[in-house]
């Protein structure tokens, strides 16, 4: 056996303050992550000086050097050096102004954390100076008094050589790709947090983005257009709503153009770009019914609220807050979204319908109007398809609903009494239903909007019935935690509602007595372990439902599905007339199209016939 060293440990155990070139390299460990953490505070400062213009140049990928040059009000010459020192900000004067928190910064903690490990300059000028002023920070430690420097009013920072001063934190940098990324994610959130902002940002010289001050919500499309693509703005939509103390505004992509990543999520509550669990969870049960397992949704969201509801003190890098009323919170997003979402029907026209154009084509080069990405991405195959859709309509002819329209009536001219997805013309390869409306051409793939009605119409089925709640052959005992035997005991009734019977045994001791009819089946305790947990984090669960609507999607796919079959022109007016009334029948419940239009202008156009 070897005997252990005590080391360094054993021998230093005095307590000493730290020097305060020391604290600031530990406080720089909270705030400056990698040049992107940095790039963040120093356009953050911009916001809270009222610039109007702001121009970013990074340097490979920001590892190299990151300028930051604003218009703003500046700094003047006398409080330069005290703006580079620690917990020195012009942002607060007292406790109170902490719960009340305007500007993006307040800690004063950014500059000084930045310079501790970095090679930084300040130059500023305020608009009462004739000429701005400068000082460099190495390490952390100043090199001199402010000197005179040319510089228009506002402030320039320059940040060299991130981390040449602690080796071991430079190791944990990735590639200049991965950094140039972050930097450019950090650069778009300010940008697009800011619609009168005039951002120009550079890499290694070369422009990435300009965008001006946009005032109409046409400029502000435009301006979202050239920082998240233009595929987002042709295919979201806006919306706006308030109540009391919250509002909701922004734009929230449809369901069909979905991403593998989340990538294109930007939440702001107050002005401040932030991560938040709660706000996740509610987006996500928002799509939930209309996005294919998986798949994420693509938002920009504003959220406003009454600065005392919210504490934005909770994380060194100001990137996440906590809501007094998250409950309440978490409902009214959840509320706004799920409702704009189910008013995406074909009736509504001032949505952004889906056409060939506004759904990404597979490849540019090869056009066509077959090629959907939307479709592409789940990888469904025609002969795939082909094998379900017999069960198609199965029992329509018999079925109480009435065949709206005339089969075979040919809407000549602007006919105002055509339906939005207009009258069967025929049947494509057994698989999709071509309609003439007033614009033009409709498709409309049978299958994916069976079963959107289906699902619809079970689900509105499930809730009349009161779900069904069947005793358990055998009840289901698990053993929790105290805190979920309390709220599963507070929530007893919410429960009920849901058709979950559950009673508290124990101090840690549940029994699970009855379940919905659909979900008796189910892992009734994972399930319940689930639904728990979420409430204890969100105050909301919507498991049960969940996994209900999951359940009856596959029913509706199912039951939905049967070999090859010929539809009659009434019984393909009659699915045109139920899509136009059930709820979200734009998309089927996997996130797919159900259906796409073709306008006589685009159809001229193939033939060059003008008009
Ligand atoms: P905070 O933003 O939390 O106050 P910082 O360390 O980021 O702390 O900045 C310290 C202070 O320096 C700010 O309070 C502000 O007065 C001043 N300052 C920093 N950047 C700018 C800027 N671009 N324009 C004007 N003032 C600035
Ligand atoms: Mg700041």
């Amino acid at each position: 056996m070897q005997t252990i060293d005590p080391g360094p440990m054993m021998k230093n155990r005095q307590i000493k303050q730290l020097e305060d070139k020391l604290i600031n390299q530990i406080a720089a460990g909270e705030v400056v992550e990698r040049p992107a953490s940095l790039l963040k505070e120093l356009l953050e400062n911009c916001i809270d000086a009222s610039a109007t213009k702001i121009e970013i140049q990074v340097d490979r990928g920001g590892l190299k050097r990151i300028q930051v040059s604003d218009n703003g009000f500046g700094i003047p010459q006398e409080q330069l050096t005290l703006a580079l020192s620690r917990h020195a900000t012009s942002k607060l004067v007292s406790v109170e102004d902490l719960f009340e928190v305007e500007t993006l910064g307040f800690r004063g903690e950014a500059l000084p954390s930045i310079a501790a490990v970095s090679r930084l300059t300040l130059s500023s000028r305020t608009p009462d100076q004739d000429k701005g002023y400068q000082v460099v920070v190495h390490g952390g430690h100043q090199a001199s008094a402010p000197v005179p420097v040319a510089h228009p009013v506002g402030t320039t920072v320059e940040v060299q050589d991130l981390f040449y001063n602690t080796p071991a934190r430079r190791k944990f940098l990735r590639t200049e790709k991965t950094e140039f990324n972050h930097c450019d994610n950090a650069v778009k959130k300010i940008a697009l947090s800011q619609p009168s902002l005039e951002v120009i940002f550079s890499n290694d010289g070369k422009t990435v983005f300009h965008v001006l001050p946009a005032s109409t919500e046409e400029a502000r499309k435009k301006r979202i257009s050239s920082i998240c693509g233009a595929q987002f703005s042709k295919q979201c939509v806006y919306l706006e709503s308030d109540v009391e103390t919250m509002a909701l505004s922004g734009w929230t992509g449809l369901p069909t153009f979905s991403r593998a990543g989340r990538d294109l999520q930007y939440f702001y509550v107050n002005g401040r770009a932030v991560k938040d669990n709660l706000i996740a969870h509610a987006v996500r049960r928002a799509y939930n019914d209309v996005l294919y397992h998986g798949r994420h949704p693509a938002f920009i969201l504003f959220l406003n609220i009454r600065p005392e509801l919210v504490d934005v003190n909770v994380h060194p890098a100001k990137s996440e807050v906590r809501f007094r009323e998250s409950r309440l919170v978490h409902n009214y997003i959840y509320r706004v979204l799920h409702h704009t979402i189910s008013g995406l029907t074909p009736r509504d026209s001032e949505i952004n319908l889906p056409t060939p154009e506004n759904i990404p084509l597979m490849s540019t080069k090869t056009g066509g109007y077959g090629n959907y990405a939307a479709q592409q991405n789940i990888k469904m195959l025609v002969s795939d398809q082909l094998r379900g859709y017999g069960a198609l309509f199965e029992g329509s002819r018999n079925q109480d609903a009435e065949p709206v329209g005339a089969p075979g009536h040919s809407p000549a001219g602007n006919d105002q009494s055509i339906p939005p997805l207009g009258y069967a013309i025929a049947q494509l390869k057994g698989i999709y239903i071509l309609a003439e409306n007033n614009e033009g051409l409709i498709m409309v793939d049978m299958h994916a909007a069976h079963e959107r009605i289906t699902y619809e119409i079970l689900k509105t089925k499930a809730e009349e019935n009161d779900l069904n709640s069947q005793p358990l052959l055998v009840p289901v005992q698990i053993n929790v935690s105290q805190t979920e035997a309390q709220f599963a005991e507070d929530y007893i009734d919410e429960f009920k509602s849901l058709g979950v019977e559950i009673d508290r045994l124990g101090e840690e001791k549940l029994v699970i007595r009855s379940m919905p009819e659909l979900l008796s089946r189910s892992n009734v305790e994972s399930l319940i372990r689930d639904t728990l947990s979420d409430l204890i984090e969100f105050g909301v669960s919507g498991r049960i439902q969940d996994a209900q609507h999951e359940i009856l999607s596959s029913v509706a796919c199912h039951g939905s599905v049967r070999a090859n079959r010929k539809l009659e022109l009434a019984e393909m007016n009659a699915l045109l007339r139920q899509m136009e009334e059930v709820e979200r029948s734009g998309q089927c419940n996997h996130g797919r199209p159900t259906w796409m239009s073709v306008s006589l202008g685009e159809i001229d156009k193939w033939f060059m016939r003008g008009r």
